[in-house]
């Protein structure tokens, strides 16, 4: 078993200097079967995990994993947020592991990213729909309606277009995918260590530009 104390007197391995941080802020134990607990040690300013949809939740004691955040007093730079991964690292400076989760769920946004974009790309393809459609009905009425009721061919054709055209709109609006996509990842690629959003650059050099985090 493996048990550290967080804080700015903590028995882990980074130093914390944050100032809205405890002495003795938490606790992180980590049984010899790799199940991971966490307790607030009654601090001043309270202990948080971010959960999977990016929520700030206020603990006492919890199990979590190895790749939760945790947010001492809160994520602004007077309190401190990392990966309880980063406990079990000698090298405080190490991130390799962190970066590697990091960039495993870059690789998941991809692959999604460009399923909705193929989703959208076809769904895009519908403007054409009222066009052609009017096309084949204009066609049709003009080749077969007696001459003097032509002129209601090309009213109805023009009525049933713009109806078309308008649910069709409508349709394309609701898209929503990408706005999920948006909100689901935009807080989960970032940097490991500075919480900096990490660019496409950045993930192909494996590195953080600003604080030189690296895998
Ligand atoms: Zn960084």
């Amino acid at each position: 078993m493996k048990e550290v104390i967080i804080g700015k007197e903590g028995t882990q391995k980074f130093s914390i200097s944050a100032s809205r941080v405890s002495r003795q802020h938490a606790k992180i134990t980590v049984s010899d079967s790799g199940h991971w607990t966490l307790e607030d040690l009654n601090s001043t300013n309270g202990t948080y995990i971010i959960d999977d949809n990016d929520e700030l939740v206020q603990i006492k004691k919890v199990e979590i994993s190895e790749f939760t955040r945790i947010v001492l007093a809160d994520q602004t730079s007077m309190g401190f947020t990392f990966y309880a991964h980063h406990i079990l690292e000698d090298d405080p400076k190490n991130y390799k592991t962190e970066f590697l989760h990091v960039l495993q769920i870059h690789d998941k946004a991809i692959k999604e990213k460009t399923e909705i974009d193929a989703k959208i790309q076809k769904k895009n393809m519908m403007r054409y729909l009222p066009g052609v459609i009017s096309a084949v009905i204009g066609l049709v009425l003009t080749l077969f309606l007696p001459f003097h009721q032509k002129v209601y061919g090309v009213a109805v054709t023009a009525v049933f277009t713009a109806l078309l055209q308008a649910v069709i709109n409508i349709y394309l609006g609701k898209d929503s995918k990408l706005k999920k996509f948006n909100a689901k990842y935009s807080n989960k690629l970032i940097c490991p260590c500075c919480s900096k959003p990490l660019t496409e650059i950045e993930f192909k050099n494996q590195m953080c530009s600003r604080c030189k985090a690296h895998a």
